[in-house]
């Protein structure tokens, strides 16, 4: 590992100024994923910011019925907050699928949102990896087995986001909220936090250097039953081939894309009277990718399907 130097932030103004103003300085808070990172070299840092005890680490209900959830809450509390497993349930669900009890209860849910890629050869630093080194290029297309994006891939980049609560929470349609370096805040949805690869895989999110994710607002669940499933190769600590949220109408898909996949054709044939089977095959009549991945695609849509039928058999929320 690098040397690097260490503060712990006295607020978020202070943590917002010291990375904004240090372009070799990163946020730290959990640090399950980017201790690894720099473990392997992969993220070499010169300075780390300490935000994880920043007091932004609860869940409160809003005056719209709502739930603001702190950016330094980690990933056990929220699932066991009693609104989230009375109100939100497929998001307790969705936490409570990824990773291990012992990294959930390290783990903040802004760190969550930012954690990166799973993709092996982003790890191996002996492989090439557009998203590791610009330009290098990619060393998992024509790769064997089940990862890689069935959706808004290309030839620079197909690596998928892994994060269970992320596809919960476009499901639910939850927001985050930022302090910028200039001392704003503002509000991105998290369907929209992520990019897709294009020609810089290496820029992930819309957040700007210094931007400090505070807080996700999740407004009320909408009408309708919720439900998530997940596909992998363990039944526990394993990163997911395929996950699916629905609440209501809304559908969100994981690990299909470079970020949590708002499923938009399912919802309007959902809408418009569509049956579960038909809204799973509209969204997945617009997937694509290697010849490798048409499996995963009937995946996909068995697993869409299943998810839509399971959340319409629920309690009425
Ligand atoms: Fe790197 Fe992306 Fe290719 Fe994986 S898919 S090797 S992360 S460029």
């Amino acid at each position: 590992m690098k040397p690097f130097t260490y503060e712990r932030a006295a607020n978020a103004q202070a943590a917002v100024k010291a990375v904004a103003e240090n372009p070799g300085a990163r946020f730290l808070a959990g640090g399950t994923n980017l201790l690894d990172l720099m473990k392997l070299e992969i993220e070499t840092p010169t300075h780390l910011v300490d935000v994880g005890r920043l007091p932004f680490a609860s869940a409160q209900e809003t005056a719209d019925g709502g739930l603001k959830i702190g950016g330094a809450m980690t990933n056990s509390k929220l699932a066991a907050h009693p609104i989230v497993r009375e109100r939100y349930p497929l998001l307790a669900r969705a936490i409570l699928s990824g990773a291990s009890g012992q990294l959930r209860n390290k783990a903040t849910n802004a760190g969550n949102l930012l954690q990166r890629t799973r993709c092996g050869y982003f790890y191996d630093t002996a492989k090439p990896c557009n998203k590791r080194q610009p330009g290098s290029g990619c060393a998992a297309i024509g790769a064997p087995g089940g990862y890689g994006a069935i959706f808004g891939g290309g030839p620079a980049c197909i690596a998928t986001h892994t994060s269970d609560m992320a596809v919960a929470l476009t499901a639910l349609d939850a927001s985050v909220e930022t302090m910028t370096p200039d001392g704003t805040t503002r509000a991105i949805k998290v369907a929209d936090l992520h990019r897709l690869p294009g020609d810089t895989p290496q820029v992930e999110t819309e957040l700007v250097a210094g931007e400090l994710i505070t807080a996700i607002a999740v407004p009320p669940p909408p009408p309708g039953g919720q439900a998530y499933a997940k596909v992998r190769d363990r039944a526990s600590y394993a990163h997911g081939l395929a996950m699916v949220a629905v609440a209501g109408t809304r559908v969100a898909l994981g690990a299909v894309a470079a970020k949590p996949w708002r499923a938009a054709h399912a919802q309007a044939a959902l809408e418009a009277g569509a049956s579960p089977a038909e809204a799973a095959a509209a969204e997945t009549a617009q997937a694509g990718g290697e010849d490798r991945l048409v499996h995963k695609i009937a995946l996909v849509r068995r697993l869409t399907a299943a998810t839509i039928e399971d959340a319409q058999s629920r309690r009425q929320t």
